[in-house]
Order: structure tokens, then C-alpha cells, then sequence
């Protein structure tokens, strides 16, 4: 394993694609703009390709990171996407959010022409994939798995195996349930506060400490306070993740009532012109009088 293909260079994908090559890899990565694919590799002293195929061809493993189903589409299937440059025996890693359905249907193509495939959602954000501190939730096959981990630490401090092709797709569905909740929670619980006049540092440093404690709470709160929301995870891509999760619970009947609730809050936040603001802008709801 070493050379490896990485395409999409977005806010995740460029950091991780920068720390393969300093783990030692042989990178060549692809992005749509190819301006950006010129930048990254002038930074790191590695090479660019034209097209997902190109980039993709003699590759160990070929990881992507795109937006969503469609763009993940776009850059696998066709005359110039990943699946047409693999070699036999290559590994295709989607790092992308997106379906468990679309990850099956990967699975199943690259599987017809030799090759594995491995669904790998990330966790830990735009300073996450900066500081290769990333936690990946992974579907597919254990022998599979084995192979990417040790490349994938390159920007993981932790990978999990979730179960089959789809799995790690829907454990990421868990999270974004989980982030929803908690970041309403949050937003209530700080305008409460803040109206009632309490210190925000000596409050957060004393219930951060105990049950109410969160990544959430103590990396946010004091621009939820600010009113500072121009940076991180934005609402557009979290409503994108909410959906995939939305349609997944209906196979389980699984009720998500809060969820949805702050689904619809988010909407708000949205038709405010918060489409690329942090999720932690739940607050600005609550922020009027
Ligand atoms: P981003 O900054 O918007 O970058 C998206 C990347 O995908 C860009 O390189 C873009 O190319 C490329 N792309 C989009 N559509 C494409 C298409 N149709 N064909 C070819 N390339 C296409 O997004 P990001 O923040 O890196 O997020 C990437 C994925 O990771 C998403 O699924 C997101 O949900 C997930 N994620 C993000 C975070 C986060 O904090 N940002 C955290 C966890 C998971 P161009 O440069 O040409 O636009």
C-alpha cells in the first residue's frame, strides 16, 4: 500500500489528502476545480490529474470526498471516473456523507469488476481533518478494513469497523441525530443563561465538568455567545445529513420527533441566508427578542 489517489479537496479533503503524503504515500488527487488541485499540489510537492479515472489509475487505494450522492456519482461512474482507473485489486474509500443505499451500489460495482470497497463517514470537523484527528465509522469486509486502517491514520485518531457495506454510512446517521439534539439543547440552555445574567465562562467551566458536558458545548459556547457563526460545519450540510438519516429510519420505523423539530429550525436558519453558517447558529433563533 503505497500509492493512493484522493478526489474532492474540499474543507475535509484537502488537509487529509496533505497528511497521506506526509505519512509517506504516493498521492495523486483530483478535484473539479482544478485550480485548487494546482494549489495543493505545489504545497505538498505531489502530483494532480485531469480527471477521477486518471488520478485513480495505478492506485492501491482511492479515497473520495465529495458532497453528496450525486457529486459521489459523478466522479465514480462514466468513461472518466474512479471505477474506470482502478486496477485490479485496488480499494475504493468513500469518506463522503451520503446513503446507505449508494454505498451498496458502489460496493456492488466495484465488486464486479475485481475491486473492494469500503464506506468511511468522518467525524471531527474542519479541525479534525486539519490536525488528522478524525474519527472514521466503516462498512464493509474485516479483511478490507484491515488495509485501509494503517493508510487511513494518516488522518484518524480512530476508525471503527460498523458492520457491512452501508454500516459505517448509517452509524454517521447516528451522529448528526445525536449533534442535532444536543446543539438545540445548547442554544437553550446558553440564551437561558445569558438572560439570566450568568457568567458564560465560569458556568461552562462548571457543568462542562459534570453530566451536561460536550465537544459541542466546549468548542462552541463562546461563539454561540458571540453570536459568531461564519466558520465550520455548515447548516446546508447538515440538513442534507438529516435527510439521508430520515429516510433511513423509515426502514426501521424508528421515531426521530426531536430531530425533526430541529430539522425545521434549521430551515429557519437557512431562510435567515445561514446556509453556510456553523450548526452551533441553532442559537440566533432564540437571540431575538
Ligand atoms: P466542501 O468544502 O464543500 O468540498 C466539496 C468537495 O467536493 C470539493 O472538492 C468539490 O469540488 C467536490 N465536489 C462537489 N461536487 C462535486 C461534483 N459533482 N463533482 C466533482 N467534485 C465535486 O465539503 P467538505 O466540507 O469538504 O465536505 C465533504 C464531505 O464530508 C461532505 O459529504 C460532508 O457532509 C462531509 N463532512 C464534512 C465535515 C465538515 O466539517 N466540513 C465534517 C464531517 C463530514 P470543487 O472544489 O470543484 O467545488
Amino acid at each position: 500500500m503505497k500509492k493512493v489517489a484522493f478526489i474532492g479537496l474540499g474543507v475535509m479533503g484537502y488537509p487529509m489528502a496533505g497528511h497521506l503524503v506526509k505519512a509517506g504515500y504516493e498521492v495523486t488527487v483530483y478535484n473539479r476545480t482544478t485550480a485548487k488541485a494546482e494549489q495543493w499540489a505545489k504545497e505538498f510537492n505531489a502530483h494532480f490529474a485531469l480527471t477521477p479515472k486518471d488520478a485513480s489509475k495505478g492506485a492501491d487505494v482511492v479515497f473520495a470526498c465529495v458532497g453528496n450522492d450525486d457529486d459521489v456519482c459523478q466522479v465514480t461512474f462514466g468513461s472518466d471516473g474512479i471505477l474506470a482507473g482502478l486496477k485490479p485489486g485496488a480499494i475504493f474509500v468513500d469518506h463522503t456523507t451520503a446513503s446507505a443505499e449508494l454505498a451498496e451500489k458502489l460496493a456492488k460495482a466495484a465488486q464486479q469488476q475485481g475491486n473492494d470497497f469500503i464506506d468511511a463517514p468522518v467525524s471531527g470537523g474542519q479541525a479534525g481533518a486539519e490536525n488528522g484527528q478524525l474519527t472514521i465509522m466503516c462498512g464493509g469486509h474485516e479483511s478490507t478494513f484491515e488495509q485501509v486502517k494503517p493508510v487511513m491514520n494518516a488522518y484518524a485518531k480512530f476508525s471503527q469497523l460498523m458492520g457491512v457495506v452501508g454500516k459505517g454510512q448509517v452509524a454517521k446517521m447516528a451522529n448528526q441525530i445525536c449533534i442535532a439534539g444536543l446543539v438545540q439543547g445548547l442554544s437553550e440552555a446558553l440564551n437561558f443563561a445569558q438572560r439570566a445574567g450568568l457568567d458564560a465562562d465560569k458556568l461552562v467551566e462548571t457543568i462542562s465538568k459534570g453530566a451536561a458536558g460536550s465537544w459541542q458545548m466546549e468548542n462552541r459556547y463562546k461563539t454561540m455567545y458571540a453570536g459568531e457563526y461564519e466558520f465550520g460545519f455548515a447548516v446546508d450540510w447538515m440538513r442534507k445529513d438529516l435527510a439521508i438519516a430520515f429516510k433511513e429510519a423509515q426502514k426501521y420505523d424508528a421515531k426521530l420527533p426531536m430531530t425533526h423539530m430541529v430539522d425545521g429550525f434549521y430551515q429557519q436558519v437557512q431562510q435567515n441566508g445561514g446556509n453556510r453558517w456553523d450548526t452551533s447558529s441553532l442559537i440566533s433563533l432564540l437571540k431575538t427578542k
